[in-house]
């Protein structure tokens, strides 16, 4: 992460969190009382959002910290659990939805450790499991080389036994993971994709290559693992390439460290075919046979994204039975075509992804329905 210029919100105190954050960062921080200070610098920007990559603001969360993966009632939900630790991201995906989704993009780190632990424990005291990510605003592990925070979640959570942590990335970045005591309450998961869209669309991340060495490294140290195939994008040859991707995996890791591979394939909100057409000039990503789907976001026509799964997943399946597979918004016609079967009501998705956390993580066992 190469960060120009540091803010940092004034009632935010100064602690060992901080200090360790601005001292990784080396660039002084500006106090600021108002965060329009910190809007009016990043819209200064010729490319405002390629400047909010590389401006970071330390500041608090005071929102919602812990909150239910909205989803879209139209297509199947993994019934997940969001951990708000911080927004936006210092790579550069042209598909990243991120660049679409705050105005204007912001990289903030929201600094209290005491707030994370204060909010989590009622989940660590529930009467059911609990899948938490903190992947869904930032990815998780940009900021394991900057900050205490990922050591810290993986340390607390290692100390219950009701959730698991997933901590989803497209860094290599888990070096300060690997000695932990993590009790096998973390999963690290990996987004991967075939190198020729690493290479095209994935600007600043890990190779795939990179990030499997990781995996077989968090791996060796006791890690559960998920990979995350998300966006597949369909184009000549799409379908050998990801099935390359899936025999990349198993080269590297056992299967039964898998706690889950999901897939998902290419989709975006109309508005941000401007911002990728502006941003990525040799991107062709968004031309394709693309319909408006039920959620009003624009996705391959469904014969497509069914032969594209239907090839994945009988390849995967040869090679690891018994790994669960599944779906990111997808609808019923497309689940029985390539996995035999659609989870019969709203959450049987999230009680088979519970049941393999329990199995891989040693969750208790009395939670699950
Ligand atoms: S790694 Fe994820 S969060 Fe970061 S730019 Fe890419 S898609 Fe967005």
């Amino acid at each position: 992460m190469k960060i120009k210029t540091l803010f940092i919100d004034y009632e935010v105190p100064r602690d060992e969190e901080v200090d360790f954050l601005i001292g990784s960062l080396k660039t002084p921080p500006q106090p600021v009382q108002d965060i329009r200070e910190v809007y009016e610098h990043v819209n200064a920007g010729q490319d405002p959002i390629l400047r909010a990559k590389h401006t970071l603001f330390i500041t608090r969360n005071r929102g919602a910290v812990v909150k239910k993966c909205p989803g879209t009632s139209e297509y199947t939900c993994c019934d997940y659990t969001i951990l708000h630790t911080g927004t936006f991201c210092s790579m550069d995906c042209s598909y990243c939805i991120l660049q679409a989704y705050f105005h204007p993009p912001l990289m903030q780190y929201f600094s209290g450790l005491d707030q994370l632990t204060s909010h989590l424990n009622p989940y660590f005291k529930g009467n059911q499991v609990y899948r938490i990510g903190t992947g869904e605003f930032t990815d998780s592990l940009i900021w394991e080389p900057i900050s205490l925070q990922p050591r810290f979640l993986v340390n607390l959570f290692a100390r219950q036994d009701h959730c698991v942590l997933e901590l989803k990335t497209k860094t290599v970045n888990i070096e300060s993971l690997l000695e932990l005591e993590h009790n096998q309450k973390t999963i690290l998961a990996w987004s991967v994709n075939s190198p020729r869209i690493i290479q095209s669309q994935e600007r600043g991340t890990a190779s795939l290559k990179q990030r499997l060495e990781a995996a077989k490294k968090a791996e060796a140290a006791g890690y559960r693992l998920a990979f995350h195939f998300d966006p597949m994008v369909i184009y000549d040859g799409c379908i050998t390439e990801y099935q390359d991707v899936v025999d990349q995996i198993f080269a590297h890791v056992d299967p039964k460290s898998i706690a889950w591979i999901s897939m998902g394939t290419f989709r975006f909100m109309p508005h941000l075919k401007v911002i990728i057409e502006n941003r990525f000039k040799s991107s062709d990503i968004c031309y394709g046979e693309f319909i408006l789907g039920l959620d009003n976001k624009m996705r391959y026509f469904k014969p497509l994204r069914m032969e594209l799964y239907n090839q994945t997943v009988s390849y995967l399946k040869k090679r690891a039975p018994q790994v669960l597979v599944y779906f990111c918004m997808e609808d019923k016609q497309v689940w029985e075509s390539s996995l035999g079967f659609f989870p019969s009501d709203e959450n049987e998705l999230g009680r088979l992804l519970d049941r393999s956390a329990a199995q891989h993580c040693g969750l208790d066992p009395s939670l699950l329905p």
